[in-house]
């Protein structure tokens, strides 16, 4: 699969032993960071945290990422699945809620295999997709009976805006039909005795500053076309990050109260219930991971 590979949208069709595509990182796994994490949804970390493995590599590249370190594949540890089965055995033992896979798209069939290897040896909580939104249809449906949940992010309707901030113009189209595809996988959000999802599709929208008409376009997508079979997760946590600030300057800086407002005020409107919002306090870069202290990844 990864000798012609086109596992996403970009359709590089590269031989990821001999080159690398788009996503930056060869057919080998390669774990950037896997710890619990404390900062997803509530229904996601609560107090024990939820799994998290970060994948080094990302096919998305989004001009303001948050973690170019690792969207690049610049940091992390090459391991075999055994070992990533290993990774969510681990995490299990430490408590944590489910397994969280981040930005895990050029590794679906090494996910598919290590969460099966894991599941056998007892890995029982749910298993989380953490994703961009650009995913096709066809890797997806991997992932089907592997998956429990998904948490894409939608970050853009206008494609001009998809082609400016993230290279990919397509990713509108990408998201929505990739988007429809976990819903018939996970159509309705189910949650444990405990307030933990069990089962469903949160969808998240990072708010980008001076973007708010499109923000909104978004919502009212997802709401309209899904009702409360999904739940929404608007994210005021934009950071501005060093290399925007150049090429960039209108996103050089925080989204603003009034902005986020906005948004929310728009989706209750709507009529909105089934949603997640933030304080804006966690718009620190220091709420965000240092994700260079190791992998956590078993030697
Ligand atoms: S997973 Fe990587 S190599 Fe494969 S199509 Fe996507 S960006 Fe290209």
């Amino acid at each position: 699969m990864h000798k012609t590979c086109k596992l996403c949208p970009r359709a590089c069709g590269v031989n990821r032993d001999k080159s690398l595509g788009v996503c930056q990182v060869s057919s080998t796994v390669k774990v950037a960071r896997a710890a619990l994490h404390f900062w997803e949804e509530p229904c996601i970390s609560g107090e024990n945290g939820s799994g998290a493995v970060f994948f080094s590599g990302c096919p998305l590249h989004c001009v303001f990422c948050q973690n170019e370190e690792i969207s690049h594949g610049k940091v992390g540890a090459e391991i075999t699945i055994e070992q990533l089965s290993q990774i969510y055995l681990n995490l299990q033992e430490q408590g944590a809620n489910n397994i969280n896979l981040v930005t895990g798209t050029h590794y679906i069939p090494e996910i598919v295999e290590s969460i099966s290897i894991a599941r056998n040896a007892g890995l029982s909580i749910p298993v989380i997709y953490n994703t961009s939104g650009y995913e096709t249809v066809e890797s997806l449906q991997m992932l089907e009976g592997t998956v429990n949940a998904y948490l894409p992010d939608f970050k853009y309707m206008d494609s001009n805006l998809a082609s400016k901030y993230s290279h990919a113009a397509d990713y509108p189209d990408v998201a929505k039909k990739a988007i429809a595809e976990m819903v018939r996988q996970c159509p309705e959000v189910e949650y444990d005795d405990n307030g933990f999802i069990n089962s469903g599709v949160i969808v998240r929208q990072l708010l980008l500053p001076g973007h708010v008409n499109d923000a909104k376009s978004i919502v009212e997508y997802l709401y309209g076309t899904y009702k409360d079979s999904i739940y929404l997760s608007l994210m005021s946590q934009y950071t501005p990050m060093a290399q925007i600030k150049e090429k960039y300057p209108e996103l050089d800086r925080r989204v603003t109260k009034r902005e986020y407002d906005t948004l929310v005020n728009y989706a209750i409107e709507l009529g909105v219930t089934n949603a997640f919002t933030q304080d804006r306090k966690v718009a620190k870069e220091s709420f965000i991971p240092d994700f260079l202290e190791g992998c956590g990844c078993p030697d």
